[in-house]
């Protein structure tokens, strides 16, 4: 049967048993509110419903409902009055679901839409009915009045609507073999002819005499060369027909290859006449009301068949707000879960905090003083902390890190430190045991790479409760790691991590404090959006005397370059030179960076270059950063491996070929690897972009030097969806809302869902649709 069919009838079914069951609890629960008894009538009824539902959940309550029923009239009043109240209920969440589900169904339930239909809307990123609906045009042609063809004056660049009569008809075949048909239409002031190539099928839809709309572009050659107005190619609508893309505003959809513009018109025309009857509205009127918010029907209507201009961002208003609502619902759902969550009271001795800041040849900056204040507070209190440390690259997070896990550790709690790559994880470990060894503490380390018998040792450590750290890649959080009492977690960079790794951090560490540390910053209120479920602290300064890295672009064979770098290699610095990935093919990729890397050697020789890039073996990939940080390689031809957090103080140039690649945070973290010793620094950018956003990107590079700053002009260049691409992994998908455009929307939305939330008013019986939506957000699968 058809879907719209069938979604029908369980509706007429749902509306058929309300009201009897209403009334009987009216009339006091003696089965009389139907001629032979409410019983058999639920019974009959639900049945029948049961027979339609394709849920699993609601065929079994619709089951147990019935089974109850059966026994209707031996029960007592009160539990009569439970059983009809609870059917209501159920029965109402059953429509609730539906809803969902209409919203949810695939494009290919449309009449029409098959396998290869599909693959072109999942290319405009549409895979469902509700997303057809949330597809936004992406302008509006007001095609509502027709020009009079005697008053045409000729522009070539835009279309022209006329109505009129076909006067005349004829068609031929050209000296080419293609199919000719031409019409002559008057409109009373005047004449012009439609000529249309190859679509014999039109002929058969015209005629002489025939009252047609036609929208199309003016042939220049036919004008220029014979004086002759000719619409090649236009769009035609009969009179009688139903308006879709002549004589209304017509909204103008993204196509794509295989899609025309008028079948998307017609899908959504389908899915608005078919499906959209069966959506409930999320929020109720009463709260519409207040909100100033159109209905969603009438927003769908809006958007996509607008009487006036303004139609449109009233509608797009709407679904921005729903879309909205859910995400901060969302956010704060599991904020308050989490804060109802108990944690541990770390110890506030100090002892081994002491001692280590003691060892520090710097003191802390106030920016870091504040935010290690802001964690003290999380970590000694009786809740778990989960707190997102943002900080420009080099502003010394890891300080903030070593400090947190002195804490944990004082109070004997094991901790654990997660890196994204082996490199890095690397380094901390270096970096991090040397400093532990004052204080007599064991550091292990564990990443795929590490020797099985090693990988044991550790294992049993953690196990028994011995090593009281562990610095790793996400093979930490492996089956077969345990840990007796792990404490604090600390994730670094966590932007590359996906939620589901940060989802199996959680459970390994039932209480064990968080915190989470990026050097990816975004704007204060995207990221109260993003990470809405985390705290958040800001190192916004950075260390004192920090030289400011000079940026600069150059042609990619430069001979300044070569100069540059000359001249620090003979000082005795060190420089980065970076090559990205940039063809489709790993494997070739790979070996043009390896030509590259010879190309190099080359060139500056005497000096020593090395290359490292992601698919060396570890030992490799250590051994030559260890040479790297010794000196005895002075060129270290990478890939982005050297993308994050690592750290080497003779460093001084930084290199990256063919930039314009790279997006805009990347860059900047590439540009952190330097500058972070006494000499200045500078990071050349080598290549042409060939687009204007590459150009963008790298003239933000020369101007900025501010990781939010960058962060903030990467927003703009890229747009919102894409700039969170990966991190929106787990939240809600975002099809008409901007979050950074609809700011006032986003607060109104994140007041709401606070009051919600706080007040539990989100459990009202009129909410049900909107926590029906929510429920599908909270278990969508990840990844
Ligand atoms: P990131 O935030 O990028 O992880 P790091 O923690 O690696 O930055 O710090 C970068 C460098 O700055 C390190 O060499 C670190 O020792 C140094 N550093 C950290 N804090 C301070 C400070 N308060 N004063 C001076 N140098 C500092
Ligand atoms: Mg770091």
């Amino acid at each position: 049967m058809e879907c719209s069919l069938l979604f029908k009838e369980i509706i007429d079914y749902l509306e058929k048993v309300r009201p009897p069951l209403l009334l009987e609890s009216r009339l006091g629960f003696d089965n009389s509110s139907v001629y032979g008894g409410l019983d058999s009538f639920i019974e009959k009824n639900l049945l029948l419903l049961r027979e339609r539902v394709c849920d699993r959940e609601d065929c079994k309550v619709l089951d147990e409902l019935k089974e109850a029923f059966n026994q209707y009239i031996y029960l007592h009043k009160r539990d009569r009055k439970t059983l009809v109240e609870n059917t209501i209920e159920h029965l109402q969440k059953i429509e609730a679901n539906l809803s969902l589900q209409v919203w949810n169904l695939s494009v290919s339930s449309l009449t029409g839409v098959g396998e290869k239909k599909c693959e072109q809307l999942k290319r405009l990123g549409v895979k469902s009915i509700g997303d057809l609906f949330s597809l936004l045009p992406r302008y509006y042609d007001d095609r509502r009045r027709a020009v009079t063809i005697s008053a045409i004056i000729p522009d070539f660049e835009r279309g022209l609507t006329i109505k009129g009569e076909i006067v005349n008809l004829s068609s031929f075949q050209s000296q080419k073999g293609f199919y000719i048909l031409r019409a002559t239409i008057d409109d009373g002031s005047g004449h012009i002819d439609a000529v249309w190539f190859n679509q014999p099928y039109l002929a058969q839809l015209l005629k002489k005499g025939l009252h047609v709309f036609l929208r199309g572009r003016l042939n220049q050659k036919a004008y220029e060369e014979k004086r002759r107005l000719e619409l090649s190619s236009p769009l035609l609508e009969r009179e009688g027909e139903e308006p879709l893309l002549t004589r209304r505003l017509v909204p103008i959809y993204s196509t794509t290859k295989g899609l025309s513009q008028k079948e998307i018109h017609k899908m959504i025309k389908r899915a608005r006449e078919e499906f959209l009857p069966f959506i409930k509205d999320p929020l109720p009127p009463s709260l519409l009301k207040r909100l100033g918010l159109l209905r969603l029907r009438e927003a769908i209507e809006k958007i996509h068949d607008p009487k006036e201009i303004n139609d449109y961002e009233r509608g797009r208003e709407r679904l921005a707000f729903q879309e909205l609502l859910l995400l901060q619902l969302l956010l704060f759902k599991r904020r308050i879960h989490r804060e109802r969550r108990y944690g541990i009271r770390h110890s506030t001795r100090t002892t081994l905090i002491d001692q280590y800041i003691s060892h520090l040849p710097f003191s802390l900056t106030r920016a870091q003083l504040k935010v290690w204040q802001e964690i003290c507070k999380d970590m000694e209190g009786d809740r778990q902390m989960f707190r997102l440390l943002q900080g420009d690259v080099g502003s010394g997070k890891t300080v903030i890190a070593a400090l947190s896990l002195l804490k944990a550790i004082q109070g004997d709690y094991q901790t654990a430190l997660m890196a994204p790559t082996e490199i890095l994880a690397e380094q901390h470990y270096l970096d991090l045991k040397k400093d532990f060894a004052p204080l007599g503490l064991e550091v292990g380390f564990l990443s795929g790479g590490t020797k099985r018998e090693e990988v044991e040792r550790v294992l049993d450590a953690l196990h028994r409760g011995t090593l009281p750290f562990v610095i790793g890649t996400h093979s930490l959080f492996q089956e077969g790691v345990f840990f007796k009492n792990l404490g604090l977690v600390i994730i670094d960079e966590q932007h590359r991590f996906g939620v589901r790794q940060r989802g199996l951090l959680l459970e390994k560490g039932r209480s064990s404090d968080f915190l989470v540390m990026t050097a990816t910053p975004i704007p204060r209120t995207l990221a109260m959006t993003l990470y809405g479920d985390l705290d958040l602290s800001i190192i916004d300064r950075l260390p004192p005397k920090r030289k400011p890295i000079r940026t600069r672009c150059f042609d990619e064979h430069s001979q300044e370059v070569k100069e540059i770098l000359f001249h620090e290699l003979k000082e005795g610095y060190q420089v980065y030179y970076v090559c990205p990935l940039i063809q489709e093919n790993q494997k070739r990729a790979l070996s043009s960076v390896v030509e590259k890397y010879q190309k190099i050697k080359e060139m500056y020789r005497p000096f020593s270059v090395s290359i490292i890039h992601g698919a060396m073996k570890r030992e490799e990939k250590q051994a030559i950063m260890e040479d790297f940080q010794k000196g005895s390689i002075q060129i270290l031809v990478a890939t982005t491996v050297i993308e994050v957090g690592v750290h080497h103080s003779k460093a001084t140039v930084m290199v990256i070929e063919d930039a314009h690649y790279f997006g805009l945070s990347q860059l900047h973290q590439l540009r952190g690897r330097v500058g972070r010793g006494e000499r200045d620094s500078e990071c050349l950018l080598l290549g042409r972009p060939v687009t204007e956003t590459g150009e963008k990107r790298l003239e933000a590079m020369v101007q900025y030097r501010d990781g939010f700053r960058i962060a903030e002009e990467d927003l703009k260049i890229r747009g919102p969806g894409d700039f969170l691409g990966e991190r929106q992994h787990g939240l809600p998908v975002l099809r008409v809302a901007n979050l950074l455009t609809d700011t006032t929307l986003l607060h109104r939305a994140r007041e709401l869902a606070e009051r919600l939330v706080t007040t539990g008013q989100l459990y009202h019986p009129s909410l049900l649709q909107l926590r029906t939506f929510l429920h599908q957000e909270e278990e969508r699968p990840v990844d």
